[in-house]
């Protein structure tokens, strides 16, 4: 017997589950490899590169030494712009600041930061489903227990304060958040979010609040938490620069929360990776900081994904029997598979038979805890999703 087959994982990952967003994405790059032509629109990531100021930001940093290792939770102008933009938003007495960002390797080692620092053995933490697929494993991995609170379908699949009440229990701790909301790209509005973080107030809960997606909203700017909650005291504001400036390689992320729970998350961080890459903090001091080229940037590319949207939307609506969110935020559709409701996972035969058929990429809705829906990303050329939502809706025929 290999080492490799005597290996059982600790108890610490035994109940891991393997990402279905990843298994998708590497069965699309085997049909790639073995010569097929994939359109793959199972990514969550802009399909643009990094604005160019933001490039030339960080050769500069470079080319002036930063190269070492800085503060465990992140250079202190970085820190400074982060609070500056949540204080152009919270207009409470108790001002953000630095030392209330903690800045990490992307905004999912905040998130984790944020569950194994709050989160314990006996606590539930209410997750709003669909969900991003990581926020189970998160909670899970710090020994608490996810609750799953399955949204409106007829209100864009998003929760209400009440049926969050509903499914609270003494053991409630906290919250995860999400909106603009992957995978759904629903909004909450600003009275809905308030409804909720003031809920979450009055029963003492944490919220953890993920707003990567928040300036990719179309129409109507989406709403912070920081502009509804009643009370920052057990709040924590989760961003990166990932999506809003087409950074996912430079993993940025941060969390802005109090000077206790920084100063908590900052200590367990130094124990894992200390500071995110140096170089990456000057990139993303200058998204932040150079603010007229950041929204001009942002503009241009939330211009393109409405544009996409649109195109998409129309094509899978000359198809009355698809069922399709009509989404105000982020990159994503999320529609009904056909057989949907008959209790098995439609969603996965629907994205298997698509991906080996026709060649196109989605995600299955069981990666997001609703298995009757699949995720389909516009993140790529426009062309490219035309031609696959044509493709996507004769499959869907074929087997409704
Ligand atoms: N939250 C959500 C809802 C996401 O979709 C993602 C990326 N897929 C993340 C967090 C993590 O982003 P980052 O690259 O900043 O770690």
């Amino acid at each position: 017997m290999t080492p490799a087959q005597d290996f059982t994982p600790s108890e610490n990952v035994a109940q891991l589950k393997e990402s279905a967003t990843i298994a998708v994405s590497q069965r699309a790059k085997a049909l790639r490899a073995a010569g097929k032509e994939i359109i793959d629109l199972g990514a969550g990531e802009p399909d643009f590169d990094t604005p160019n100021f933001i490039r030339m930001a960080a050769k500069r940093a470079l080319d002036a030494g930063a190269t070492r290792y800085t503060a465990v939770d992140g250079i202190l102008p970085l820190r400074q712009a982060i609070a500056d933009e949540a204080n152009r938003r919270w207009k409470g007495g108790d001002k953000v600041g630095p030392s209330e960002v903690v800045v990490s390797t992307g905004s999912k080692q905040s998130l984790f930061n944020a569950c194994f620092t709050l989160f314990g053995r006996g606590d539930d933490v209410l997750i709003p489903t669909p969900a991003w697929t990581s926020y189970l494993e998160m909670v899970a991995l710090a020994r608490a227990t996810p609750i799953p609170v399955m949204g409106d379908a007829a209100r864009g699949l998003k929760v209400s304060a009440a049926a969050l009440e509903a499914a609270a229990t003494p053991r409630t701790k906290g919250i995860m958040i999400n909106s603009p909301s992957n995978p759904t790209g629903s909004v909450y509005g600003a009275d809905e979010l308030r409804a909720i973080l003031t809920l979450a107030h009055q029963r003492g809960w944490w919220v953890l609040s993920d707003e990567i997606y928040l300036r990719i909203a179309y129409g109507a700017h989406a709403t912070s938490s920081l502009d509804v909650a009643p009370s920052r005291e057990r709040l924590i504001v989760v961003n990166g620069v990932a999506k809003a400036y087409a950074m996912t390689g430079w993993r940025i992320g941060w969390t802005i929360s109090t000077p206790k729970v920084a100063a908590a998350m900052t200590a367990l961080q130094s124990h894992t990776t200390s500071n995110a890459t140096t170089v990456s903090q000057h990139a993303a001091l200058a998204a932040l900081s150079m603010r007229e080229d950041a929204d001009a940037a942002v503009a241009s590319m939330v211009a393109q994904f409405e544009k996409r949207r649109d195109a998409a939307l129309a094509i899978l609506k000359a198809e009355p029997r698809i069922h399709v969110l009509s989404p105000e935020g982020a990159f994503y559709l999320y529609l009904r598979a056909p057989g949907a409701g008959r209790g098995s996972d439609a969603g996965g035969v629907f994205a298997r038979e698509l991906l080996e058929k026709s060649g196109v990429a989605i995600v299955p809705g069981s990666a997001f805890g609703t298995p009757d829906w699949v995720r389909v990303s516009y993140a790529a050329e426009q062309g490219q999703v035309e031609e696959a939502m044509r493709r996507l809706v004769k499959t869907f025929r074929d087997l409704a």
